[in-house]
């Protein structure tokens, strides 16, 4: 009944066998909002998924023209249980979460039609974002964790979504803002169930040494590291100050390919929804060499960076060569 290709392709071990990193995308959110998308919403940028898809597969494009080489879809917050709550029903909510990996994957196929756009470079990767149980909360708590959800709880809420995002194509699922190491399991264990998919699970940190929830990184490192579909490991979502320290313990314990998208040192609000304070006066290209040091290879941004800053990564990343260490 099924066929079964037997080898599990891992995209991201592919590019970094012929390139030094991988230049990932920034916010999706602030782009949308500069363009004067009102996300004060549950859903986030879902919600243009129902309002104005156009508008994503734009942004997708500016980050790809800025120099790119993967697209984050716009399913962070694209939940059934999010969906259900704005009286969209189940089957209606499968479909927008696979139109945003077809925006991406469209957006990205118009991009590499274009023979100037493919010289020196890597045909650009989709990475199905795959948010947080506490985004689809929307009360702030994938920076604190803490969830009341059971395991068995957490199980059930991925893998209805990663049931969809699996089926609908993309190539790598990127499991990001996690809290806590108890959903990073708990996605492990759902991602067994998908053995072809390959994925990197990314934390949301409080310091230079721990998750939002207070998990030091290195035992989350320690705990991930055997599991064969996890592509690579990192943080984002964590001011830039904290980057350099958390790599470096991460890298005590694992030898996966690390991935690095700090925002921008703000901080978010729930309340509000809205983001305060100063931006990190460290860019993502002053940070970057020290992080390639770390050992990072897919470096990118995350809340409230943008293609500016992607654009000025990927000057900074053609003076990049692969270690000779
Ligand atoms: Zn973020």
């Amino acid at each position: 009944m099924q066929s079964t290709p037997s080898i599990r392709r891992d995209p991201l071990a592919e590019f970094l066998a012929v390139r030094p990193l991988m230049i990932l995308d920034g916010a999706l959110a602030t782009e949308l909002e500069r363009r004067g998308a009102d996300l004060r919403d549950p859903l986030w940028s879902a919600k243009l998924l129902v309002e104005q898809p156009d508008l994503i597969g734009a942004v997708h494009r500016d980050y790809f023209e800025a120099g790119a080489d993967l697209a984050t879809t716009a399913t962070y917050q694209a939940t059934f249980e999010g969906f259900a709550a704005r009286g969209i029903d189940a089957s209606q909510a499968a479909r927008l979460m696979q139109a945003a990996i077809s925006l991406a994957g469209l957006a990205r196929d118009q991009f590499w039609s274009e023979a100037g756009n493919r010289v020196g470079r890597r045909r650009p990767l989709i990475a199905a974002s795959i948010g947080p149980y506490g985004a689809m909360l929307a009360d702030g708590s994938e920076y604190r964790g803490q969830y009341r959800a059971t395991d068995a709880e957490l199980r059930s809420f991925h893998r209805r979504r990663l049931e969809v995002l699996v089926a609908a194509g993309a190539d790598v699922l990127a499991c990001e803002t996690i809290p806590s190491l108890r959903e990073a399991l708990a996605l492990v264990e759902v991602l067994a169930e998908f053995p072809m998919a390959v994925a990197w699970i990314s934390f949301s940190c409080r310091d230079g040494e721990h998750t939002n929830e207070g998990q030091r990184i290195a035992d989350c490192a320690a705990e991930l590291n055997a599991c064969g579909q996890i592509g690579a490991l990192g943080v984002n979502c964590t001011a830039p100050t904290h980057i350099g320290s958390l790599l470096r313990h991460l890298r005590t314990r694992t030898a996966k390919p690390l991935l690095v998208y700090p925002n921008s040192g703000e901080r978010y609000e729930a309340s509000g929804k809205h983001w305060h304070g100063e931006s990190g006066s460290a860019s993502l290209a002053a940070g970057a060499g020290d992080w390639f040091e770390q050992g990072a290879r897919l470096i990118g941004g995350c809340c409230r960076t943008t293609p500016d800053d992607i654009r000025a990564l990927k000057t900074w990343a053609k003076s990049v060569t692969t270690p000779t260490s």
